[in-house]
């Protein structure tokens, strides 16, 4: 079958592209995670937890977003603490100071091995981040995080 290209849907996919790429330099910009490959079915239990909390507040309309974010395909950040809330990437980088250890919820601390230390999975367009403080990370038994040497 020759099915006639759909411009509008070309458009998008060049939009969901360019989002992607902004997300992954925005991503090696801060020297916040090293690029990994892997299956959504092998994804960590956090992540997928994100997921599901996520993919739950979009079907009741729940999702929220902070104010840069447009209809758009644009890059945005979900921080596992909180799940409904879409945020861009500047809105991201400034919660840094005040994330708190997804295990124990102490703040997390400077985002370093010796301070917190943060895992990063970037899917398309999106960005799923949670910290741990050193204490945490160091005593985890999962695969380490891609912050820093971690
Ligand atoms: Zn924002
Ligand atoms: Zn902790």
């Amino acid at each position: 079958m020759n099915e006639p290209a759909n411009p509008g849907l070309a458009a998008f996919e060049d939009q969901i592209r360019a989002a992607d790429a902004h997300a992954a330099g925005f991503l090696a910009g801060q020297g916040r995670g090293l690029e990994t490959a892997m299956p959504a079915a092998l994804a960590p239990a956090w992540q997928r937890e994100a997921v599901a909390t996520m993919d739950a507040a979009r079907k009741r309309d729940a999702l929220k977003a902070c104010r840069h974010l447009t209809n758009a395909p644009a890059p945005a950040a979900i921080l596992v603490e909180a799940p409904h809330v879409l945020h861009c990437l500047d809105c991201y980088a400034r919660r840094d100071a005040d994330r708190r250890c997804s295990e124990c919820g102490r703040l997390a601390g400077r985002l370093s091995l010796e301070g917190g230390l943060e895992d990063v999975i970037r899917g398309p367009v999106v960005i799923w981040s949670r910290v741990r403080c050193a204490r945490c990370a160091r005593s985890a038994t999962a695969p380490g995080g891609t912050f820093g040497n971690g």
